[in-house]
């Protein structure tokens, strides 16, 4: 698909690493399967791998860490 960022690159299926900040808590989650823009970097994660995702940060929040690395099983 075309990024809808920069509107010039095409993406490719790749694995990123995703941070998400939520109040004093940051995630950190590696390796996780996305489309990835070969011009910006931008990536877009598939529904099912945003929704577990962000399952993981709720979790890294309710844990009250301040920050926490993990690695995507998905
Ligand atoms: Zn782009």
């Amino acid at each position: 698909m075309k990024c809808v960022i920069c509107r010039t690159g095409e993406t490719e299926y790749g694995k990123t690493t995703v941070t998400l900040q939520r109040e004093s808590t940051v995630v950190l989650i590696k390796d996780v399967p996305a489309q990835i823009c070969r011009n910006c970097g931008e990536y877009y994660l598939d529904e099912p791998v945003a929704a577990h995702v962000y399952a993981e940060a709720e979790k890294a929040v309710e844990r009250r860490v301040e920050v926490e690395i993990l690695r995507c099983a998905a």
